[in-house]
């Protein structure tokens, strides 16, 4: 079972990190930074961890890729992969549900919006999980739930502690109340993990985090980390603007508004996120911080699939924003 996830994950074509470039970008060469309008070659940015490189705005990034940054080459068993969506509504909006979920599995090759992984973050073992946004906007239905609720009995089980990277628009409208359901479940697995095995639980936002995952077990880290400039909220600017009829304070519900509301903890860039993780898991494991020698020196994606390089006390701050 450990090998067939190990072989599922790394003879994905995309765990290479190759040419591509996930999101939207698709097979143009070029994309424009929404932020400083510069021009950027897609193989840059994608080598420099979809980080624009003049102004550090940074960009949405696949879930795969993330995972092949943040987790040691050939320590990825994934699990959970055979659980896939039913329509147990028989919903439809625009077009049905089972429409959505074909399309979304062409699309993404994939059964749901979160894949779920036993593996070594910075040396040390985690139960580690990661939100596919290009999935139906990474939205939580029943089998997102599951695999989340999953990964933190596994972390209670192996005595490990827990990291989930959060990109979703939060409980999956099709599936109804067995979406939000799933806020429930997941919490009730995550407080279990923290009362009785007392393993720290590391929450990582990313743009978006919003909706029922904001919620829920997103913001019920013992460290809540968040990426420069990620949207995070429950409900959309937009909608409360409108509901609330007044103009929103600039920055609002972004990582940085909320850091000076104390809803999150730190801001780190990608860059330094892997390293930073690792120090705080050993921090609060007491572990002897990780002899700065030991750790890879940074490095960027297509220097080889072991993104596990890029860490380390000379991990390259992203540029200020
Ligand atoms: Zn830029």
């Amino acid at each position: 079972m450990a090998d067939e996830g190990r072989r599922w994950f790394e003879k994905r074509k995309d765990f290479t990190g190759s040419a591509r470039t996930g999101g939207s970008d698709g097979p143009e060469l070029f994309t424009k930074c929404p932020k400083c309008s510069a021009t950027l070659f897609n193989e840059a940015l994608h080598n420099n961890l979809r980080v624009c490189e003049p102004c550090g705005h940074h960009f949405r990034w696949s879930a795969v890729d993330r995972l092949s940054h943040m987790c040691a080459k050939g320590s990825i068993v994934v699990h959970d992969e055979e659980l896939a969506p039913v329509d147990a509504l028989g919903f439809v909006d625009s077009k049905p549900y089972t429409e959505r979920i074909a399309a979304s599995r062409r699309k993404t090759g994939r059964n749901d919006a979160f894949i779920a992984a036993s593996a070594e973050v910075d040396g040390i073992d985690v139960e580690i999980g990661c939100f596919d946004f290009s999935y139906m906007g990474g939205s939580m239905g029943s089998v997102v739930g599951e695999k989340i609720t999953r990964l933190y009995e596994r972390a209670y089980e192996r005595k490990v502690p827990a990291i989930v990277i959060s990109a979703s628009g939060g409980a999956r409208m099709q599936e109804g109340v067995l979406s939000l359901m799933q806020m429930a479940k997941t919490c009730a697995a995550l407080a279990k993990l923290r009362d009785e095995a007392h393993m720290p639980y590391i929450s990582i936002l990313t743009d978006p985090t919003t909706g029922g995952v904001a919620a829920s077990f997103a913001m019920l880290g013992d460290l809540i980390l968040a990426e420069p400039g990620a949207l995070i909220g429950f409900a959309g600017p937009r909608v409360i603007r409108e509901t609330i009829g007044e103009e929103l304070p600039e920055g609002f519900q972004t990582s940085e508004y909320l850091l000076e509301h104390g809803l999150i903890d730190q801001i780190v860039p990608r860059h330094a996120l892997l390293a930073r993780i690792g120090d705080m898991l050993r921090h609060a494991l007491g572990l002897p911080p990780r002899d700065v020698e030991a750790r890879p020196r940074p490095r960027c994606l297509s220097e080889g699939a072991d993104a596990s390089g890029v860490s380390g006390a000379e991990a390259v701050e992203a540029p200020a924003s």
